[in-house]
């Protein structure tokens, strides 16, 4: 078990890499868990550190539906009672896990629906669970704790529901999943979208804290984050210099694209073929936008 400590009450527990995720943790007037995707025994045995228990939760936030990040939500539900708030887009996902993976891209037409579902199962286990959120959040809405405000900031793109959460004291800022990895900005569903998701970087970039806390880096605080953003989003541009390569080079369909992966080094699992194609119809829509390529009989052309 591994965590980070960002203020005399507040701290990280590191969960890092997808299919985990970083959880936050506030010790104020009640406890307060953001995005309970870390191992849930490194959970608990940090909360011990603190003379704190699972049972002692007060409430959960959510910073968007997707299964990594709210993995452990209705365990701990069960165990503490606490409450579960979420933004007004992802609340009825979690009240009904059918709508969340139709949101998601995997509604039962899907071919690979069942093998995500799996791989949920498998490496996000509880994520599915049926639960509901006690509280609805909308953009600026604030949690005063006491020494502690939060206040949620929407920063979609990633997902449409996605949100950041902005400590207020002390002046941080959690991305979740404006992450700063060296993955890049990861926008592999059907409603994600690279324009928002550039949007969402800059409001951050334009923002005055101290620092971001990222949601699977293993050094979660980040104090350099405006030159870190701004690396980090050029990843969008050069993988769509590499789909028009593709396309100028011959592939002509988005399968001819994928066929050399551009996101994915390696595509052993079809579930994440499933991911790259998505973000490579981002890229493609991109193209097809700005004039870049044609479309012409069902084949991609450069212009
Ligand atoms: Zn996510």
């Amino acid at each position: 078990m591994s965590y980070s400590k960002l203020a005399d009450n507040m701290y990280v527990v590191i969960g890092g890499a997808f299919p985990k995720c970083n959880t936050v943790v506030i010790i104020a007037d009640e406890i307060v868990i953001i995005d309970p995707g870390c191992v849930v025994e490194d959970l608990r045995r940090f909360l011990m550190t603190q003379d704190i228990q699972l049972k002692d939760i007060g409430t959960i936030i959510l910073s968007h539906i997707h299964p990594d990040h709210i993995t452990h939500a209705m365990r701990l539900n069960r165990l503490s009672n606490c409450r579960i708030a979420a933004n007004e887009i992802t609340a009825p996902l979690f009240n009904n896990k059918e709508e969340m993976k139709r949101f998601l891209g995997f509604d039962k037409g899907n071919p690979v629906r069942k093998l995500w579902e799996r791989f949920v199962d498998e490496r996000m286990y509880g994520a599915l669970d049926e639960g509901r959120v006690d509280e609805v959040l909308c953009d600026g809405d604030k949690f005063n704790l006491g020494e502690v405000t939060l206040r949620t900031l929407y920063t979609p793109g990633h997902l449409p529901d996605h949100m950041c959460i902005e400590l207020l004291e002390p002046n941080l800022v959690f991305t979740s999943d404006i992450d700063l990895t060296e993955f890049g900005p990861y926008y592999g569903h059907p409603n994600s979208s690279i324009s928002d998701f550039e949007s969402s970087i800059r409001k951050l970039r334009y923002g005055s804290y101290d620092g971001i806390i990222s949601g699977h880096l293993k050094d979660p605080l980040v104090l350099d984050y405006k030159d870190r953003l701004t690396a980090y989003s050029r990843q969008i541009g050069m993988r769509e210099d590499l789909v028009l390569s593709a396309i100028l080079e011959g592939a002509k369909t988005i399968p001819e694209i994928t066929a050399n992966p551009i996101i994915y080094p390696s595509l052993t699992n079809p579930v994440f073929l499933q991911f790259e194609t998505w973000m490579i119809e981002h890229h493609v829509a991109s193209l097809l936008g700005n004039g870049l390529i044609e479309e012409e009989n069902g084949k991609l052309v450069a212009v």
